[in-house]
């Protein structure tokens, strides 16, 4: 299904033609009628070449009524032009053609109206010339010029023919399964209820289907739907549709509101965008301009933010960041144009790249310009995985609603990235397989690191090593536990080694530390003090044999050799089993040492909880 926006100067022919396509008169407000004008959207269709409908929304030509035309010409195919020939080009046309051009309208036909009325065939060239010079560098450059007469019918069926060859390269609207309908008028029938009107683009909708309307959030179920005046069960995309919706209530809606499947869009206030400044402006845009914003058929005052420049000058393209009053519903990729309020000028348009940008951005930021760049030149597929690169390790609904895509886009888009391996989850959290492979090798490095600048530590505490790699805790987990499955890493009490690693200390080192074991070997209980210990193998090596189990401090002051401490601890066990409990100076007598000792003890196994304190007293906890 298709749809053709019309536009053109007042006066110009615009609803006669229409009529004469179609046999119905687009006119249909009473005031209109009265005033021969075309002041709001009008409606009417006519056959294809294959029998099918083509829809075709007439748009008011006049100056004043301008932002009417640009609620109606959102989800246009193609688009008529039509120029009088006894006036030729005007300022209106100039602007509707600058529209047209912003919007990137896939393709267009010039209808050259009341040819009847021109006698001279010279005037009719110059006219024609004139026409195909204004449209060069524009989107409707190619666009055929066809000189008609609704007085004589002549150049009727050659309009219908360009506009069937044109609609022939034209594909239809893709169905992606995201139907949205920008509502362009809203009024109730009796016996009906409320009815909503609007052009289809996204996919299909249904009676009985449960939708949205955005951005309010209120949601009801479509009772009834046509296409050109005709009951259907189902709306194409690309199709000019009334919906009659239950269960809401007409005064709730507006022009501007979007019907859409529940939780496909939600209204936005900021949104990001690239931005052409037309050539004829008057003055370039300025940073914290207010301006007036038209997407979809939505309407709303905005405030620019120019990011990445003072101002954007008139033929110049930039980024903006725009500020809007209410609240609208958006997608990436979706068309906007932008007006002064006065005088009430077109001054430009562009795209919607990120409609939930989440927070103002600094102006003048490398990375803010570069995000801009990727959301205006890739594929959703290409922005999404640049997002992702950009902010993981992230909770995959993070992603998606910081994507930038509208969020069944976002959410297909992810599936896909999925599919195609592009992307992981891993302890709750999205990764791009690359960056999943990366956090791997570059936890492995940051081991091996720690290992070449401590060759005496049995490898990174645990917690350290989490903090250098700064990611959450869930997926560090998962990382290790893969990494230690995998046999690349082990994970010894808090610290982390690779797996081949070992303490390795020189000759010297070795010496100093058989000195060590020597000494304590001769003294048992009453062993070195720390002090003395570190002063013989020096403070590394001495933290060297805590890590690797040969000693064990138990106080600041106190360190005994593995198989020594092992000793004692068991004696005291047996001591407790057979007596029930033990003071500082029955354990000082047991092992022949001094109070020092024995009291450093006691604390120590209370500090291990295999004693507890009762008065003087140690138990067996
Ligand atoms: P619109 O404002 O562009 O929709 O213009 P209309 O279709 O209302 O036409 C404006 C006036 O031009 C009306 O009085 C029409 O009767 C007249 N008109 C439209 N088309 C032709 C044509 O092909 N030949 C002549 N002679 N008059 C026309």
């Amino acid at each position: 299904m298709h749809v053709i926006g019309t536009a053109g100067h007042v006066d110009h022919g615009k609803s006669t033609l229409v009529e004469a396509l179609t046999g119905i008169d687009p006119d249909r407000l009473k005031e209109e009628k009265e005033r021969e004008m075309t002041i709001d959207l009008g409606f009417a269709w006519m056959a294809g070449e294959h029998g099918e409908e083509i829809g075709i929304v007439d748009v008011p030509g006049h100056r004043d009524f301008i932002e009417n035309m640009l609620a109606g010409v959102g989800g246009i195919d193609l688009a008529l032009l039509v120029i009088a020939a006894d006036e030729g080009v005007m300022p209106q046309t100039k602007e509707h053609l600058a529209i047209l051009d912003l919007l990137q309208v896939m393709g267009g036909v010039v209808a050259l109206t009341k040819v009847d009325l021109i006698d001279d065939p010279d005037w009719l060239e110059l006219v024609i010339l004139d026409v195909s010079e204004t449209l060069q560098g524009t989107v409707l450059q190619e666009a055929p010029i066809i000189p008609v007469s609704a007085v004589t019918e002549h150049g009727i069926s050659e309009i219908k023919s360009q506009i069937y060859e044109q609609l022939n390269h034209i594909e239809s609207r893709p169905n992606n399964m995201r139907p949205r309908l920008p509502i362009d008028r809203v009024f109730t029938l009796s016996g009906f209820g409320t009815v909503v009107t609007g052009t289809l683009i996204g996919g299909r909708i249904e009676v009985g289907d449960t939708v949205e309307i955005q951005p309010i959030s209120v949601q009801g179920r479509i009772r009834g739907l046509q296409t050109h005046q005709t009951s259907r069960q189902t709306a194409e995309p690309g199709s000019r549709v009334a919906v009659n919706l239950s269960g809401i209530n007409r005064e709730m809606i507006k022009r501007g509101h979007v019907l859409a499947r529940p939780g496909m869009f939600k209204g936005t206030i900021l949104c990001d965008v690239n931005y052409r400044h037309l050539i004829n402006s008057s003055a370039p845009l300025k940073h914290n301009e207010e301006v007036k914003l038209f997407t979809g058929s939505a309407e709303v005052i905005a405030r620019t933010r120019v990011i990445g420049d003072r101002q954007i000058d008139p033929g110049a393209t930039g980024w903006l960041q725009l500020a809007l009053r209410e609240p609208i519903a958006i997608a990436h990729g979706d068309h906007y144009i932008l007006r002064r309020p006065s005088p009430p000028t077109t001054i430009g348009g562009g795209k919607i790249l990120d409609p939930h940008p989440g927070r103002r951005h600094k102006r003048f930021r490398q990375d803010v310009i570069s995000h801009f760049e990727t959301m205006a030149e890739g594929s959703p597929l290409d922005v999404l995985e640049q997002v992702l690169v950009r902010l993981e390790p992230i909770l995959p609904q993070s992603l998606i609603s910081k994507s930038g895509l509208e969020v069944g886009e976002a959410k297909d888009t992810w599936q896909r990235l999925l599919d195609q391996d592009k992307a992981v989850v891993v302890g709750g959290y999205a990764m791009t397989s690359t960056g999943w492979i990366n956090l791997q090798n570059r936890m492995v490095s940051l081991i091996g690191d720690f290992h070449k600048e401590y060759p005496l530590r049995l490898g990174i505490p645990r917690e350290e090593l989490r903090s250098r790699l700064d990611i959450p805790t869930t997926l560090f987990n998962v990382l290790l536990e893969g990494l230690s499955a995998g046999g690349q890493i082990s994970v010894t009490g808090r610290s982390i080694k690779l797996h081949h690693h070992k303490v390795s200390f020189t000759s010297d080192q070795q010496k100093a530390i058989d000195q060590l074991l020597a000494w304590f070997a001769e003294n048992g209980v009453n062993s070195p003090s720390v002090k003395d210990a570190k002063n013989i193998v020096g403070e590394d090596v001495f933290t060297a044999l805590i890590e690797i189990g040969e000693i064990v401090q138990i106080s600041p002051d106190v360190v005994y050799r593995q198989t020594d401490y092992k000793a004692i601890v068991e004696q005291i066990r047996t001591f407790l089993l057979e007596n029930g409990k033990i003071n500082a100076a029955e354990l000082r007598d047991l092992l022949n040492t001094s109070r020092k000792y024995a009291i450093a003890l006691l604390e120590h196994l209370d500090d291990v909880r295999m004693t507890k304190r009762v008065g003087d007293d140690r138990q067996l906890l």
